[in-house]
C-alpha cells in the first residue's frame, strides 16, 4: 500500500481560430446558422475536391506560437489522420501530425504557492469535423450538421507538468486569456470554441514513472474541468488502492451525474495510420512574415496589468477586473489615455483610479454580448469627455451618472447635455453661501444640535443644501463652508 499519491495531468486545447472563413475553403464560420447552411465540396468531403489553406488561420495559429513561446517552424506539414465517424465525411481529418507549425513553447502560471512554468508540447493546425444531432428529424434519428466541418483549430498539448485540478484550472484560465488578448479566439466556452481533453494518471509520490493514463473528453466549463480532474484522480486511486489497475481509455464528464463515465478504450497515435497529405503542399511560412507578426503582437494581459499599476496607480483587484475581457480592457486604455494625454504623475493616479471606479461601477453593466466583439453603452471618447468635466470641476460624480443615462439614451455629447440641462456645478462662492445661510436659518432646531456636539447633523444640512441647488453645489465648498458658519461644536 502506497501512502501518498501524486497526479500527472497534460491538457489539450482545441481552441477555434478566429477567422471568418474555413480552413480549406471559403465558408463561413459563423456559429448558429441552420444545419448545412454553411458547406461546399471541401468541406462536405466530396472526392475530387481539393483544399487550399486560409492564410488568415494560418497568422493566427503563428501569432499563437509566438505569444506562448513556441519555436515556429517555417515549413510544416498538414497530415491525414485516418479513422471513421459519421461526422468526418472524408474518413480522415487534415491535421499535423510529424511537422506541427509551432513547438517547444511555455506559459507561466500564477499559483498560491508561486509561478510555476507549464511547458507546451506543441501548437498544430487542425480542421474541425462536422456535428451529429442525435434524436432529431424523426425523433430518434442522427443527422449530420456540416457547418462546423473544416472550421480551423488549434490543438495547444500541454507537457505533464500539472500536478493538480487546481493547477490545471488556473492553466486553462491563463490560456485563454492570452488566446483572446492576442485575437486568436473569441474564448466562447458555451459555443464550443475552446474546449479541453484533460490526460490524467497517478503515480506514487516521488516515482518517476508515468502511470497508466485516462483521456476525459470535451469538458465545457472551467468548473467541470476541475471536478472531472478531481473526480478522475479519486477514481484511479481508489482502483489501485482496491488492487486493480487504471486501464486506458477514453473518458466523458457527466455533468449530471458528476462523475466521468468510460467512452472507448484510448486510440494510439499508430492506429490513426497518418500520413503527409498528398493534396497540400509543405506549409511554408517565411522568416519575415513570422517576425512581422511578432512584432505586431499585442500587449498581453499580464504586461497590461504591470503597467496600469505603475502609470496608473490602479490596485491589483482594479487591474484584474479590467483586464478579465479584451474588449472591455481595450475600452479602459481609450479613456485612460484620453484623460492622462494632459495629466501627469500623481494627477495620472487620480485620474486613472476614478476612470478605473467608473467604468466598473457604471459600464460594465451595460456591455452587450461578452464576446471580442462587445458593444460599450457609449464610445472610449465619450466617456473621457464626461471625465474630464469631473476633472475640472464643472460637475460632480453624482450628476455625471445622470448624465451618463443621457448619453446612453440620446447619443449626445456629456458637455451638450451639461450645457442643455443647466447642471454645471455652482463653484460660484456668493450663491453657495446664500444657499448655506438660508437652511441654517430655515433649522435653529438642527443648528442648536450641532452645536451641542451631534456633529452627524451636518450630513443632513449638506443635504438641504444640494436640494436647494439642485445637486449642482460643489460639495467640497458646501462642506467647508458649513463648518465655517456653524462654528466649531
Ligand atoms: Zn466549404
Amino acid at each position: 500500500m502506497v501512502s501518498s499519491y501524486e497526479a500527472v495531468i497534460g491538457l489539450e486545447v482545441h481552441a477555434q481560430l478566429h477567422t471568418k472563413s474555413k480552413l480549406f475553403c471559403g465558408c463561413a464560420t459563423a456559429y448558429g446558422a441552420p444545419p448545412n447552411a454553411h458547406v461546399c465540396p471541401v468541406c462536405l468531403g466530396l472526392p475530387g475536391a481539393l483544399p487550399v489553406p486560409n492564410a488568415e488561420a494560418i497568422a493566427l495559429a503563428v501569432r499563437a506560437g509566438l505569444a506562448l513561446g513556441c519555436d515556429v517552424a517555417t515549413s510544416s506539414r498538414f497530415a491525414r489522420k485516418n479513422y471513421f465517424y459519421p461526422d468526418l465525411a472524408k474518413g480522415y481529418q487534415i491535421s499535423q501530425f510529424e511537422l506541427p507549425l509551432n513547438a517547444r513553447g511555455a506559459l507561466e502560471v500564477e499559483l498560491p504557492s508561486g509561478t510555476k512554468r507549464i511547458g507546451i508540447t506543441r501548437i498544430h493546425v487542425e480542421e474541425d469535423a462536422a456535428k451529429n444531432l442525435h434524436g432529431v428529424g424523426a425523433g430518434t434519428d442522427t443527422l449530420v450538421d456540416f457547418n462546423r466541418a473544416g472550421t480551423p483549430l488549434i490543438e495547444i498539448v500541454s507537457e505533464p507538468d500539472l500536478r493538480s485540478a487546481e493547477e490545471a484550472e488556473a492553466y486553462l484560465r491563463k490560456l485563454r486569456d492570452i488566446l483572446m488578448f492576442t485575437g486568436v479566439n473569441d474564448g466562447n466556452l458555451e459555443e464550443g470554441s475552446f474546449r479541453c481533453d484533460a490526460n490524467v494518471s497517478i503515480r506514487p509520490a516521488g516515482d518517476e514513472t508515468l502511470g497508466t493514463r485516462t483521456e476525459i473528453k470535451n469538458v465545457n466549463s472551467f468548473r467541470f474541468v476541475r471536478m472531472a480532474i478531481e473526480h478522475e484522480i479519486a477514481r484511479q486511486q481508489a482502483v489501485v488502492e482496491a488492487g486493480g489497475e487504471v486501464v486506458q481509455e477514453t473518458r466523458t464528464w457527466s455533468e449530471s451525474h458528476h462523475k466521468t463515465r468510460s467512452m472507448r478504450t484510448k486510440e494510439d497515435a499508430h492506429d490513426y495510420r497518418y500520413f503527409p497529405d498528398p493534396d497540400l503542399p509543405p506549409l511554408v511560412v517565411a522568416q519575415a512574415r513570422i517576425d512581422a507578426i511578432g512584432a505586431a503582437l499585442p500587449e498581453l494581459p499580464d504586461a497590461k496589468r504591470t503597467r496600469w499599476r505603475a502609470e496608473l496607480g490602479l490596485t491589483e483587484y482594479d487591474a484584474q477586473v479590467l483586464s478579465a475581457h479584451p474588449a472591455v480592457a481595450r475600452y479602459f486604455d481609450e479613456v485612460a489615455s484620453a484623460l492622462c494625454a494632459q495629466a501627469g504623475g500623481a494627477a495620472r493616479d487620480e485620474v486613472g483610479k476614478r476612470a478605473a471606479n467608473f467604468v466598473q461601477a457604471e459600464i460594465l453593466g451595460h456591455v452587450e454580448q461578452a464576446g471580442l466583439d462587445a458593444r460599450f453603452p457609449v464610445p472610449a471618447a465619450a466617456l473621457a469627455e464626461l471625465l474630464r468635466l469631473v476633472e475640472r470641476d464643472v460637475i460632480n460624480g453624482k450628476i455625471a451618472k445622470r448624465v451618463l443615462s443621457e448619453m446612453i439614451e440620446s447619443g449626445e455629447g456629456a458637455e451638450a447635455i451639461v450645457e442643455r440641462e443647466g447642471l454645471a456645478q455652482v463653484t460660484d462662492a456668493g450663491a453657495i453661501e446664500a444657499a448655506v445661510r438660508a437652511a441654517i436659518d430655515a433649522h435653529p432646531a438642527q443648528v442648536a444640535q450641532y452645536r451641542a456636539g451631534k456633529t452627524a447633523v451636518l450630513g443632513f444640512f449638506v443635504g438641504q443644501v444640494m436640494k436647494a441647488t439642485r445637486g449642482a453645489a460643489n460639495p467640497k465648498q458646501v462642506n467647508a463652508l458649513l463648518r465655517e458658519l456653524l462654528g466649531e461644536p
